[in-house]
């Protein structure tokens, strides 16, 4: 299978390691967009998290917290922003899970929010069309 993020785990790709464990892999994302970016990653190929297993999502977003924690505590960031795109209409463009890490700072002058925009919405009929149970 022709997945970068598979050859970053086997090493056939060089990366920055951040941190590693049987399940997961973190690393730091090349666009090098921010100070800190990291990708997390489970060692099991799925393409987002719609088909990810649950193991691997779970053990996935437990090294998020365990990395995130990691930089405030130990990295002097005050906070991290977490964010996943699942599927080709959220932006994903490598379709192997991966989550993304920004660590943050007061005033770093970082805006990772991409909606400004507000609409005239009804609430109560979004609600009844999304609700799950
Ligand atoms: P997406 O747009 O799918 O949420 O994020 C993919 C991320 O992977 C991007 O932020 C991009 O910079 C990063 N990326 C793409 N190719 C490589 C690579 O070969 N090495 C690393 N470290 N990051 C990559
Ligand atoms: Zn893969």
């Amino acid at each position: 299978m022709d997945c970068i993020f598979c050859k970053i785990i086997k090493g056939e790709i060089p990366s920055y390691k951040i941190y590693e464990d049987e399940k997961t892999y973190a690393f730091l994302d090349i666009a090098c967009d921010s100070f800190g970016h990291t990708l997390v990653i489970p060692k099991k190929h799925c393409q987002n998290a719609l088909d990810c297993d649950d193991e691997y999502l779970q053990a996935t977003i437990t090294t998020v917290k365990k990395i995130a924690k990691h930089y405030v505590e130990n990295c002097g960031f005050d906070g991290v922003n977490i964010f996943n795109a699942s599927g080709e209409s959220a932006q994903q463009t490598v379709f192997h899970l991966h989550f993304h890490i920004i660590p943050r700072k007061k005033e770093d002058g970082v805006d990772i929010w991409p909606l400004k925009e507000k609409y005239d919405l009804d609430l109560k009929d979004v609600c009844d069309k999304l609700k799950l149970n």
